[in-house]
């Protein structure tokens, strides 16, 4: 037998079921999940902040180990090579159609008939599509890719949202080598961003976060500064070139305007929840010829660009450290009073 937390709706309605293993059919690969990790948009789901189909089975930053190939054609991970029984593997949130409008504009994750991980209702062959499950079973046409070898859970399960996601936040900001960035916002997107850009060689980091405890784990992970605001490092802070905007605020948005060099390159991913809105002055995006640009989630080549970044960190980089706790599904009710400690930035789940 096979168990799945489902989420019947909001506060956290959770319940664990029992179902026969499922059998992939055509192109189909089923996966036994080695390890789920919940997001924050997972949370705002759970509190009511997002609105999903339910019931549902919440979880899209997953890696597990190919359990059976369904019949037809061997599927191909990105990288090209030929899928086998016993690999571990993670898989992009989206499976994309590759002929909508959207698809051929090159924006996958915004696939008019995309099949999306962690977010389709239990019903028929979607069934086994969220992380929070002994089960998934992957859609033809899935984007799979390889795990590194070597690399703890803490450090792979987050890269088919978080780790991604900054990659293709990253891709969208342009050469950052030897300049002065700003990341607003150390969540677990921040500090990956942190760790990921430093890696990448930029000149220095800058973090603004009002968490003190998350400016520690910034300047872990290789930023220059972490300061709890932009005023109390009013006269010190340079210009930036480039900056990501992770915290979705519109008071980070304001103050961080201020701090643009000329020709600076802006990507705004944080705001991903309804918020009032904001003003800016256009002349100085004119002037200082300013770049600004919004990303939501990734195309495939960001989730093999995160697993690379993920291998040069190495297993012994603490980017893994900010992974956990870890429960069993029947232990989720503890695994949420655990996820709302702001010093927990993501609880995990190992499926038995
Ligand atoms: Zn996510
Ligand atoms: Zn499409």
């Amino acid at each position: 037998m096979a168990q799945a937390l489902l989420f019947d709706g909001p506060p956290a309605r959770l319940r664990l079921v029992e179902q026969p293993r499922p059998e992939p059919r055509l192109s189909e690969v089923l996966v036994r999940v080695e390890a789920a990790t919940l997001c924050g948009s997972d949370l705002h789901t759970l509190a009511g902040k997002r609105l999903v189909e339910t019931p549902t089975v919440l979880g899209h930053e997953t890696i597990g180990r190919v359990e059976e190939i369904g019949p037809g054609y061997p599927p191909r991970c990105l990288g090209g090579e030929i899928l086998h029984v016993g690999d571990r593997i993670t898989w992009a949130v989206v499976v994309h159609c590759g002929a909508c409008v959207p698809c051929l504009r090159e924006l996958p994750q915004k696939c008019i008939r995309s099949v999306k991980y962690g977010h389709e209702p239990w019903i028929d062959r979607r069934m086994w599509t969220g992380g929070l499950a002994t089960w998934n079973l992957l859609a033809p046409g899935t984007s799979i890719a390889r795990l590194p070898t070597g690399l703890p859970a803490g450090m792979t399960t987050p890269a088919s949202c978080a780790t991604a996601t900054i990659c293709a936040a990253l891709e969208a900001l342009g050469p950052i080598s030897n300049r002065h960035l700003l990341i607003t916002g150390a969540g677990m997107l921040g500090l990956t961003a942190t760790a990921l850009a430093r890696r990448m060689g930029t000149g220095s980091i800058t973090m603004v976060d009002p968490i003190p405890w998350r400016c520690e784990k910034a300047l872990l992970m290789g930023a220059n500064r972490a300061i709890g605001a932009f005023s109390s490092g009013a006269g010190k802070l340079e210009p930036v070139d480039a900056w990501l905007e992770l915290s979705g605020t519109n008071t980070a948005w304001e103050s961080g305007f201020d701090m643009l060099a000329v020709g600076a390159s802006v990507v705004l991913v944080g705001a991903v929840f309804p918020a009032p809105d904001t003003c800016f002055n256009l002349e100085r995006v004119v002037r200082r010829m300013i770049t600004i640009r919004g990303v939501h989630n990734y195309a495939p080549r960001h989730l093999s660009m995160a697993l690379g970044l993920l291998e040069k960190l190495g297993s012994a980089h603490p980017l893994g450290g900010l992974t956990g706790p870890w429960f069993t599904l029947a232990n989720h009710a503890e695994a949420l009073k655990v996820a709302a400690d702001p010093q927990v930035l993501r609880v995990g789940f190992r499926p038995e």
